[in-house]
Formats: C-alpha cells, sequence, structure tokens
C-alpha cells in the first residue's frame, strides 16, 4: 500500500497506440480518485518506470515474442517497487502476467482494449464449430448463443479457411493468462451494451469493471490535442478551418494508427470523399511499412487529386497523426468515416456521431456489428474480406470505389428519416456516455469498486 493506504496500481501497456492512449486514459483516472499510479496529473505521486524492449523489425507475431522477453525486467520491477504494488493492471496480450503476480500474491487484472460485444463474439466462434461448418471464406455463418442474431461473413473473422497454428497457440497461452487472472478492466459503459457485459460476465467467470468512455477524462482542450503522437497539424489552423464550417457539415475520416490500406484504396477512398461535396477531414498515416503513403501521394498528384484539394478549400489531408479527441469535440464535426477500431468507434459515440463503417482486420469487424446492428448509428461501407494484419493487402482488389464511399457519405450525413433517427440515437448515446463517468454514474461507481476491490483482495 501506498500512503494513506491507498492501492497501489502498476499499469502495464502494450506497445501500440489503441492500447498505450486508452491504458493512460485508466492511470488518470485512478490517480484523480486517489490511487496510487505511476502517471502525471494525479493526485497521488506518480511515476512512469522504462523497460526495455529488443527491438525486431519482422512480423507482427515476432513483435509479441520480443515482448515476452520483458517479463524477467517486469518481475524483477514488481518484487522491488516501493511501495509494494497492489495489483497489476496489464494489457491482454501479456500472456505471462498472471505467473509473474502469483508469485507476489497480488491479482493480476486484464485490460482488453475493446467492448463486451467484441470478446463475446470471440469467445463463442471460439468455443464453437459455428467456423468448421463453413466450406468457402465468402460463406455466412452465425456467432451461437448471442443475444441479438448475429453473422458474419468467414473472411471478415478468418484471413485464411485453416486456422494459423502459432496465432492458435498464442491465443491459447492468452486464454490460460486470462483464467488465472482476477478480473477484467474494459473501456466500455454498461448502458451501452447491458446484455453483453452481463453475458461476457456469466461466459468468463470473472469481475469486469466498465469503466469508460475513458478518454472523458481529457477535459482540457490541451489534452485533448496532446493525447497520443505529437500532432501533424497546427492546432489553431485545424480548429479555424472547422469554425468556417455550419455545425455538423465536416465529415471525419481516419482509419486509425495502423491503417494497412493499399495506395489504390485509399485512393477511391479520397476521391469518394471529394466527390460528395462536402467538407471533409482526411487522415492519412504516413511513414514506417504500412499504408504505402509515397505511393499514395504519387498517385495524387498524377490524377490530380493533390492540386484539387489544395485549391479548394474542401478538404483537409493531415499526413501522420491527428488530434482526433479535439476534432471530434467540434460542433463542426457531423460523421465520421471509421475502421471501427474500439476507441475510435467509443470516441465516436461520446462525441453523438453517426458512423460509416470500413473496418480492416481483428476485432473491428465485430466493433462495426455492434454500431451497425446494435446500437444503429453505424451505416456499413460494405467491406466482405478482412485485410491481412500487419501486412498491405496485395492480392486482394479494392472493395469499395469512390462511388460507393460518395453514396456512403451521403447516406451517413443526409440520409433522410433514417439519417435523423440515427442522428438522434448517436446523440443519446453521447448524453449517457457522460453521465455514466460523473458522480452517481455507473462507470464512476465502477472505478470506485475496482479501487476498492484491489483495496480488499486476498491472496
Ligand atoms: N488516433 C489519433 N490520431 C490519429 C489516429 C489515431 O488521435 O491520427 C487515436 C484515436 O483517437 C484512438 C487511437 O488513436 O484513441 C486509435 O485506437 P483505435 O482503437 O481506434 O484503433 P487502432 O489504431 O488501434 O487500430
Amino acid at each position: 500500500m501506498a500512503d494513506n493506504e491507498q492501492p497501489h496500481f502498476v499499469l502495464f501497456p502494450f506497445m501500440a497506440q489503441g492500447h498505450t492512449i486508452p491504458m493512460i486514459d485508466i492511470a488518470k483516472l485512478l490517480a484523480q480518485r486517489g490511487a496510487y499510479v505511476p502517471c502525471k496529473g494525479g493526485r497521488a505521486t506518480s511515476r512512469l518506470r522504462e523497460l526495455r524492449c529488443p527491438s525486431f523489425k519482422l512480423s507482427l507475431l515476432h513483435f509479441i515474442y520480443a515482448t515476452t522477453l520483458l517479463q524477467p525486467q517486469l518481475e524483477t520491477l514488481l518484487i522491488t517497487m516501493n511501495p509494494k504494488p497492489s495489483c497489476l493492471l496489464a494489457d491482454m496480450s501479456f500472456s505471462y502476467a498472471s505467473g509473474g503476480t502469483r508469485k507476489l500474491g497480488i491479482p493480476r487484472i486484464l485490460f482488453h482494449g475493446t467492448c463486451s460485444f467484441s470478446l463475446l463474439c470471440a469467445h463463442h466462434i471460439f468455443n464453437s464449430n459455428a467456423l468448421e461448418t463453413v466450406s468457402d471464406l465468402s460463406d455466412t455463418f452465425q456467432v451461437p448463443h448471442m443475444p441479438h442474431e448475429i453473422s458474419f461473413r468467414a473472411s471478415q473473422v478468418r484471413a485464411t479457411l485453416s486456422p494459423d497454428k502459432s496465432w492458435n497457440d498464442f491465443h491459447r497461452r492468452l486464454l490460460d493468462d486470462e483464467k488465472g487472472s482476477y478480473g477484467v478492466v474494459m473501456n466500455t459503459f454498461q448502458e451501452l451494451e447491458p446484455e453483453y457485459v452481463r453475458e461476457y460476465e456469466k461466459a468468463k467467470e470473472k469481475k469486469v469493471w466498465c469503466v469508460g468512455p475513458v478518454s472523458l477524462c481529457n477535459e482540457e482542450r490541451s489534452d485533448k490535442f496532446a493525447r497520443g503522437n505529437p500532432s501533424s497539424v497546427d492546432e489553431n489552423e485545424c480548429l479555424r478551418w472547422l469554425d468556417s464550417w455550419e455545425p455538423g457539415a465536416v465529415i471525419y475520416a481516419c482509419l486509425g494508427s495502423l491503417c494497412n490500406l493499399p495506395a489504390a484504396h485509399m485512393l477511391e477512398l479520397g476521391a469518394g470523399l471529394e466527390a460528395s461535396g462536402r467538407p471533409f477531414i482526411w487522415v492519412i498515416r504516413s511513414g514506417g511499412d504500412m499504408g504505402g503513403s509515397k505511393e499514395l501521394k504519387e498517385m495524387m498528384a498524377e490524377t490530380g487529386l493533390e492540386g484539387r484539394l489544395k485549391e479548394s478549400s474542401r478538404g483537409v489531408v493531415i499526413w501522420g497523426w491527428a488530434p482526433q479527441l479535439l476534432l471530434l469535440s467540434h460542433p463542426a464535426v457531423g460523421g465520421i468515416l471509421t475502421h471501427c477500431g474500439w476507441n475510435s468507434s467509443l470516441e465516436g459515440v461520446t462525441a453523438g456521431l453517426p458512423m460509416l463503417t470500413w473496418p480492416l482486420f481483428s476485432e473491428q469487424f465485430y466493433n462495426e456489428k455492434l454500431l451497425v446492428q446494435v446500437l444503429r448509428i453505424g451505416v456499413p461501407i460494405g467491406i466482405e474480406r478482412m485485410m491481412n494484419f500487419g501486412k498491405e493487402d496485395e492480392a486482394g482488389g479494392v472493395q469499395v470505389n469512390r462511388e460507393r464511399v460518395k453514396e456512403g457519405v451521403e447516406d451517413l450525413m443526409d440520409g433522410g428519416v433514417e439519417g435523423l433517427e440515427r442522428r438522434t440515437r448517436a446523440k443519446k448515446l453521447a448524453d449517457m456516455a457522460k453521465k455514466v463517468m460523473q458522480e452517481g454514474g455507473s462507470s464512476h461507481a465502477n472505478i470506485s469498486k475496482l479501487i476498492e476491490d484491489v483495496r480488499n483482495f486476498k491472496a
């Protein structure tokens, strides 16, 4: 225990923006509520400790292997920490975390970057033979035991029909670690997906603390701007541009921090945004190995798109990192084109915005289903096949052309009576999201409960 008997939370985030960003928000929330955590800005004293990860430039599986080499450093840190840790809140990707905490007699708590709906989909698909009944990747199958009737194309859930053995082994290790954990912290709120939170808790027989939307801890404009990587755009310039538009006029398009869409697909996206005639912000991940940004730049120059966008003041292209949270909170933004990463999805919910959904890989297809079918605030752009995670998808053709993007944007931003109802539902969810984080709200209460449960934990 730290001073004043505050439980000492040690947070161990996975090294990817979509995992680190919400974990930092959780650290802030815990610190605001008096727990002792290694972060800046809390009332309690805070510290950041670094572990050295060997650098690998190979496949994702190699990268995950590299993270397992952190185990001895983590264990030494936990043993030598003063004050003694009361728990380890570590990302679900660290399959060795529960082993380390067991030695110390403290609880391992799991952070899943996604929602109950998606975790429950994954759980039932993995534990049933639903996918074994499928003979072709284009076949659809129903996920068993779900509160709603939920179906996917096999190609939205798997890149190939035969499961990859290395991934399956890794998945089993994750499941073992989960079994050894005390409970799960989730960046969602009970009122958003009540049946799914309940069913997930039942399926896993674990405590679940829904503490989100955690992005709401960033109240100040400067916090919203500084979240994640350094912004690639000038804050004031971007906001001035947004100020020049009517409320709800602008569409914000961003496919997340790991977008691996090939240049030809991205070009269709950009050309579709242009053809929609709506003002837009288009975020393009540049640099690194993924996304083919150099090729895209050349294609944009050749087709004249770059020149036209420069001339017209209707489109802003952000190459690199956008201050997403800040931009989404501007009243001129009226809709999002998203890859359905869970953080972006929930940030969209919190901003009260309907979403045009363009999932790429991983659990993004499950998140899309929640947005479109259960919450009914999403319009699917029509992606039927996942990209190969972490690699540029070269084999598959363009799935969505510029006409479809244009239609999708029209549907999202106008969409008649249906569009209006969608927008009303999104606004209601945003009101709910704000309430749950305030005193008396469910997520506020769950943070207190999490701190209490850790304080009272008996090994
Ligand atoms: N993000 C951002 N600027 C960008 C791209 C992403 O601020 O240009 C943030 C976004 O707000 C979200 C996170 O990075 O909090 C991305 O997480 P998400 O789960 O949406 O997708 P991932 O990047 O993990 O696929």
